[in-house]
């Protein structure tokens, strides 16, 4: 069977990688746990040995045919995971406390996450293997946000668990990878709450080349004066772009700018 590049299919061949994911994940008998993107299994088996259930979102038809892996724990659902009807996927089968454990397809990473930090019942962790440049960016290595990372900051605590070097997988791709963990915050901020921090933090980084001043006063439609007291009053330099401030000083801002 010949790998499909535009499913992303980079299988992992390291089992140091699959015992770290699957210790991050810290699993228990009552668990479930959501897979995307199954593959050959390689994962899947390491769940089942340690989860209760586990759902395994899989688009690829042949892949499905070849993983029979037959066990009860195990139900495989033939699908595209930015397809299905999440909600109800995980209602129907009793899924509705679960973690998310996935090598997940890196084209559609960002939408991924963003599903799953938008949908209804969230994970209660997420461990996920992701190109390396994007975990550091949504872990802010570099000190500079992102509409990314601070959505997933916004949920929760992100943390690089450690890098898988491309050699791991086969084929072998273009990038190295990391695994992430990201656990929820134990109060979580309320959907009005998110929304109305996410469309500031959206504005803010309408143009990345603009200030983030010049961002805000063009998308609230306000005065540049009106903006610049109040990024004054925040103690927020002028000059500032949006990638410099921090979730905090989101959050202020947009309590003056309401
Ligand atoms: N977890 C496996 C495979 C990772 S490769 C491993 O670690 O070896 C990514 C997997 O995601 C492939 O099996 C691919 O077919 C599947 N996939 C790609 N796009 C998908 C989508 N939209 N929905 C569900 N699965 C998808």
């Amino acid at each position: 069977m010949k790998p499909k590049k535009s499913l992303g299919q980079n299988f992992l061949r390291n089992k140091e990688a699959l015992t770290k994911i699957v210790v991050a994940a810290d699993l228990g008998v009552e668990q479930n746990v959501l897979e995307i993107g199954p593959g050959e299994g390689v994962l899947t088996v390491e769940l089942m040995k340690k989860a209760g259930r586990i759902l395994a979102v899989e688009k690829d038809d042949r892949l499905i045919e070849k993983l029979k892996l037959k066990n009860e724990k195990l139900k495989i659902i033939r699908g595209d995971i930015l397809e299905v009807n999440l909600p109800k996927l995980l209602e129907e089968n009793s899924f509705t406390n679960y973690k998310l454990v996935a090598n997940i397809p890196y084209y559609i990473t960002g939408k991924i996450l963003r599903l799953f930090l938008e949908t209804q019942y969230q994970p209660s962790l997420m461990v996920l293997l992701t190109q390396k440049e994007v975990a550091e960016r949504i872990v802010e290595k570099d000190n500079k946000s992102s509409i990314l990372s601070l959505s997933v900051k916004l949920f929760g605590w992100v943390e690089i668990i450690d890098y898988v070097a491309r050699e791991s997988f086969y084929p072998v791709p273009k990038v190295d990878s990391a695994i992430i963990k990201i656990t929820p915050h134990l109060h979580q901020k309320s959907k009005e709450e998110i929304k109305s921090l996410m469309r500031i933090i959206k504005i803010g980084f309408a143009s990345p080349r603009k200030t983030l001043l010049n961002n805000l006063a063009a998308g609230l439609n306000k005065e540049k004066l009106k903006i610049e007291e109040i990024l004054v009053s925040n103690e927020i330099d002028l000059n500032v772009r949006a990638e410099s401030l921090s979730l905090v000083q989101w959050e202020n801002l947009r309590n003056k700018l309401e």
